[in-house]
């Protein structure tokens, strides 16, 4: 009996069945909870040069009734894996649009722009630009103040796919940004043949650009091949005036992060970045 109650543990790890029950109550909560209204988006400024707000990003946020609010590291993967990323998505696309329109109604706010960010498993469903085109025109937003982030695995997936469904998408107005530029398969090829409008520079670089001469390399490596396909540059997780200047001196016209503002509720949102 001994013998095989060791055998049991080595099957059947507590640790791990324990973390199992945990996901699979997470999972029941964050279906129950989206469901309930409790997931709902922050806004975090993107600005320009002279620290006019131009646009904003939408970041998930979940209200937890317990446990608070759960940081997007820990559903978003978890939506993703339990199939729930398409309602997910789709909720923070409706509330994306929904805030375009309410910005519509006054000219301080009509043109700014909200960038949504895509998971990967969101944009391979088969309809997914059904779903945001669908979304789009019910609510009544103007599509070109829409965009996109995707990452570069995302991208590469499925090449060919891809393409096709930026190229609808883009023909309905949509926008498109590479979020996360630089920590993926980065290549060049696909900068030409995608309908791409920005690069989205990791905040792992611009963390370092001061410090650690490769970063400041990749970065204005980034300022440089953007400008020679004609795309936009967000710099994300611009902390500090020292790398808002370097970032400046080489190009950069977008800026997101701390320095600027830290993603608020809708309601919080303020139309200058400082
Ligand atoms: P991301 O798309 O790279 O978003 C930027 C993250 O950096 C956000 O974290 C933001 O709060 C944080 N950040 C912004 N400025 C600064 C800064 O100056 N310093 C530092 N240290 N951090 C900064 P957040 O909101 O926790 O989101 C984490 C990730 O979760 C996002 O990374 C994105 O990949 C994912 N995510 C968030 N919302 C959604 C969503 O609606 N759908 C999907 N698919 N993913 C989402
Ligand atoms: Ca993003
Ligand atoms: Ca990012
Ligand atoms: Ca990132």
């Amino acid at each position: 009996a001994k013998s095989a109650g060791r055998n049991t543990l080595r099957f059947y790890d507590p640790a791990m069945q324990e973390a199992m029950l945990a996901r699979a109550a997470l999972e029941t909560s964050l279906r129950a909870g989206l469901q309930r209204g409790e997931v709902e988006i922050y806004l975090q400024p993107v600005v320009d040069a002279e620290r006019r707000v131009v646009g904003a990003e939408a970041l998930a946020r979940w209200q937890h009734p317990e446990r608070g609010n759960v940081p997007p590291a820990e559903f978003i993967p978890l939506a993703e894996q339990c199939g729930l990323i398409h309602q997910l998505g789709g909720h923070v696309l409706q509330a994306a649009c929904d805030q375009l329109v309410r910005w519509s109604r006054s000219p301080a706010s009509s043109t700014l722009k909200i960038s949504v960010n895509v998971s990967a498993r969101q944009f391979h469903q088969a309809d997914f630009v059904r779903q945001v085109t669908d979304i789009i025109d019910r609510s009544g937003a103007r599509a070109d103040l829409l965009k996109l982030e995707l990452t570069e695995s995302v991208l590469l997936d499925d090449v060919e796919a891809t393409i096709v469904k930026m190229t609808e998408l883009k023909a309905h107005g949509v926008c498109f940004s590479i979020d996360d530029f630089g920590t993926g398969y980065s290549s060049l090829a696909y900068l030409k043949r995608l309908p791409l409008d920005e690069l989205k520079i990791d905040r792992s670089f611009v963390a370092d650009v001061l410090t650690h001469p490769n970063d400041a390399t990749i970065v204005r490596t980034i300022l440089a091949l953007a400008q020679a396909f004609s795309l936009d540059v967000v710099a994300e997780g611009v902390e500090t005036e020292e790398q808002r200047q370097f970032l400046m001196q080489h190009g950069c016209a977008l800026f997101q992060g701390y320095l600027f503002g830290r993603p608020v509720a809708v309601g919080q949102f303020e139309l200058t970045g400082d």
